[in-house]
């Protein structure tokens, strides 16, 4: 195929992939400077960074190994600053709250599970209230009368992820970086051990654009994997398909309320929505009947009132999960391409550090957190 090559095409970095990781790491890294290239290949938010839920916990279950916990409780701790700063420059409000999350528990093993949480989350100085029995109806009188233990998690906020997703891309255009949508990349032009340019079909186009940059950061989600593999890369990422469904409610709930897979979150005034499921394996987005079914069944144990909301609509997305569930973040075999990928349940929690500590390892190489254990050369030696 034919490539077109222009001097306007020229970036100190291109970013491949605009959802929250892409998006986040771009206002970063624009804000300290650099000329930055964002590449996507569909609309904003057309990824898993609009179908999430928007949950920032890292306190609702146990996270391991520790290292990695206290990598998500430090990105949940960057995001008052990174939440002003987006609504400051892109004068959209994103729906950040603060007001915590009640995980509840009915069956013998579930309330061993919310034990497990409170000991292992204690233990690291995290602060966390029991709740026994019925007295959680005080919280919310809504809630299932059976309910044997809760935890009130103060810790675990939440945000609406497409308002915010959409904020970062808002606050990048404002802060110079250039964003490229319904674009493919198809490929990457390698000069030795370094990639010279990135190749992109924009839609309806018949050549293909190249992308000089001096650094790639590869950012797209679940299909991370396919792109690296056009570089003879192995990227062990599969897509997990999740769904959710949205509500009309007359009243808001007040919190978060979990209890495993399950989740209900109020997203705006009237407006709640309810998760979720996990498939792996395949690229398809597809709402099924039987994800419908187990997410209403789900929710309406543990909160009989959502039998009286009203069905909106149901979307599902594709979380990038990785052979160990850990994100894959930095340098590896070339020079000059960044991972920032494999964020699977946590990329909302995970944006700020991510595109904080990509950020510095593009511009220093001296990132404030190890990525040691995000290592893409971990899988090299784990196939
Ligand atoms: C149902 C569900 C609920 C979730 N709930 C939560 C939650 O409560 N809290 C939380 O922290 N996380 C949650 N997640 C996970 C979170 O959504 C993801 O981890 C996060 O959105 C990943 O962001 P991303 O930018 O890496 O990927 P994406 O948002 O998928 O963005 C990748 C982008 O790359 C682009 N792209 C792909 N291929 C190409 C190509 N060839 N060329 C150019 N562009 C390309 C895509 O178009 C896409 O825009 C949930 C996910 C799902 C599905």
């Amino acid at each position: 195929m034919a490539h077109t090559h222009d001097s306007s095409n020229k970036a100190d970095i291109v970013v491949v992939g605009g959802g929250i990781i892409g998006s986040a790491i771009a206002l970063r890294l624009a804000r300290s400077g650099a000329r930055v290239t964002v590449i996507d290949r569909g609309q904003p938010c057309s990824g898993a960074s609009g179908a999430a839920a928007g949950m920032i916990a890292p306190q609702g279950e146990v996270i391991e190994p520790e290292t990695f916990s206290k990598f998500c409780t430090a990105s949940r701790d960057l995001y008052p600053e990174l939440v002003a700063e987006v609504e400051e420059l892109s004068q959209e409000n994103v729906s950040y709250r603060r007001d915590g999350t009640l995980l509840v528990a009915i069956e013998e093993h579930e309330c061993e599970e919310l034990e497990h949480i409170y000991r292992t989350q204690t233990a690291l100085g995290l602060s966390l209230e029991r709740i026994l029995n019925d007295k959680v109806l005080k919280l919310y009188s809504g809630l299932s009368p059976h309910i044997k233990l809760s935890l009130f998690v103060t810790g675990d906020h939440w945000v609406d992820n497409e308002r915010l997703t959409r904020g970062l891309i808002k606050a990048g255009e404002r802060s110079g970086v250039t964003f490229h949508w319904n674009s493919a990349v198809t490929g990457f032009n390698l000069k030795g051990d370094q990639i010279e340019s990135v190749r992109a079909l924009p839609q309806g186009a018949t050549a293909e654009k190249a992308f000089s940059a001096k650094q790639v950061i590869l950012a797209a989600g679940c299909w991370s994997g396919q792109l690296a593999e056009t570089l003879g890369i192995s990227l062990p990422i599969v897509p997990c398909h999740g769904e959710i469904i949205e509500f009309e409610t007359h009243g808001d709930l007040p919190h978060v309320i979990r209890a495993g897979i399950n989740y209900v979150v109020p997203r705006s005034p009237g407006i709640t929505i309810a998760g979720t499921t996990a498939k792996w394996g395949s690229f398809e987005k597809a709402v099924t009947g039987g994800g419908l079914h187990s997410i209403i069944q789900g929710i309406t144990r543990i909160l009989p009132v959502a039998k009286d909301f009203k069905f909106r609509r149901a979307w599902a997305g594709l979380r990038p999960d990785t052979k160990d569930h850990l994100p894959i973040l930095g340098l590896g075999a070339l020079r000059n391409l960044i991972f920032a990928t494999g964020h699977f349940r946590n990329g909302i929690l995970l944006a700020p550090i991510t595109a904080k500590v990509i950020a510095e390892l593009a511009l220093s190489c001296k990132p404030s957190h190890s990525l040691d254990l995000y290592s893409p050369a971990r899988f090299a030696t784990a196939e």
